[in-house]
């Protein structure tokens, strides 16, 4: 059975924190926080398309700090999401929501346990303090380890988001910020780079020309290093960039963003293993084994891979091989 997340959208309405990417005016004037009845009204439309589809969701709180919204509104929403678990265990697997650092404690860890909460992300963005500091965050790096620790002692699954190309930051902060998620041992990861939009405090210092974050080149070449680095580690990136829309792209003023930023970045990875292979085999024409659905991949973005390999002077074929992600060959090699 496929998994999927069921997002319900939970708007941190008088938030009292002013972090430097968000537009809370946008966020909290365009969206209503759904009553709970209206969430058991999703909840149940949504079990026979499960169904047909063979699919199984977790119920997403996401949007907000979840932690941090109205205590009785939270408690409802919870108990909605829990009956529809136990009444529905092959449609819902669980429930999950996302939260700051500094709006997990004890009693909130026994309240999510009560309902039956598999897993919590937390937007800890970066673990430099003087990133958080300069990004107006409000918690701490210690504040992202003491909430993971806690979340994982309950038996929680926990999941780390982490922003790249805030004000302040660096490529190797961000390096650091993923050696440190993997220390806490979290079970999922999301990178989120910066999107800088209007009204923001980013903008601001974008307008006096004090910040403009990470190029699109270095965003990429630094997420696929992280990447890298998370499969290594055997850590799941469940989302690389922010979901294409079209507000989104309306209230963007810089910041790297576009709609196909994961497979940009993964055909980066790709464009750099085929390269390693081909400088160790030597010459410059050769053949790529590839399976059919890795082809785009090989290719890369738009013919980006092909096109890159072409301006050093290297050309390649390809040809279709079930289940092999990357075998290259000389193009005189005789097993062609
Ligand atoms: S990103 Fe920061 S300012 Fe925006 S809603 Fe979350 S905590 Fe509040």
């Amino acid at each position: 059975m496929k998994q999927t997340n069921l997002s319900i959208f939970i708007p941190h309405k008088g938030c009292p924190n002013t972090c430097s990417f968000c537009n809370q005016r946008f966020i909290s004037g365009s969206e209503r926080a759904p009553f709970p009845e209206e969430v058991r009204e999703i909840l149940a439309a949504q079990v026979p398309l499960l169904q047909k589809n063979n699919l199984q969701a977790e119920i997403a709180f996401f949007g907000g700090s979840f932690t941090a919204v109205d205590k009785d509104y939270r408690r409802e929403l919870l108990l909605a999401a829990s009956e529809y678990v136990k009444a529905f265990p092959e449609q819902y697997g669980g429930i999950r929501c996302s939260t700051r650092p500094d709006c997990i404690d004890e009693e909130i860890m026994e309240e999510l346990k009560l309902f039956g909460v598999t897993a919590v992300e937390l937007g800890a963005q970066s673990m430099n303090d003087e990133v958080l500091k300069a990004n107006l965050r409000g918690h701490t790096a210690e504040d992202v380890r003491r909430a993971s620790g806690m979340i994982k002692a309950y038996g929680i699954e926990l999941g780390l988001q982490m922003m790249t190309g805030l004000y302040g930051d660096k490529p190797e902060y961000c390096l650091e910020t993923a050696r440190e998620f993997a220390e806490l041992k979290c079970d999922t990861v999301r990178i989120y780079p910066t999107v800088i939009l209007k009204g923001t405090m980013l903008d601001e210092l974008r307008e006096k020309g004090v910040y403009n974050s990470f190029s699109f080149e270095e965003t990429v070449e630094l997420c696929a290093k992280l990447l890298d680095f998370f499969e290594e580690k055997n850590i799941p990136v469940i989302r690389l960039g922010l979901h294409a829309s079209e507000e989104v792209a309306k209230q963007r003023t810089g910041g790297a963003y576009h709609p196909a930023l994961g497979d940009i970045v993964e055909s980066r990875r790709m464009y750099r293993k085929m390269l390693a292979e081909m400088e160790k085999i030597g010459g410059s024409r050769f053949v790529i084994y590839t399976d059919r659905k890795n082809m785009s991949l090989v290719s890369g973005h738009g013919g980006c891979n092909k096109q890159a390999l072409a301006e050093q002077g290297i050309t390649f074929k390809m040809k279709e091989k079930s289940g092999v992600l990357l075998e290259i060959h000389a193009a005189d090699d005789k097993r062609n």
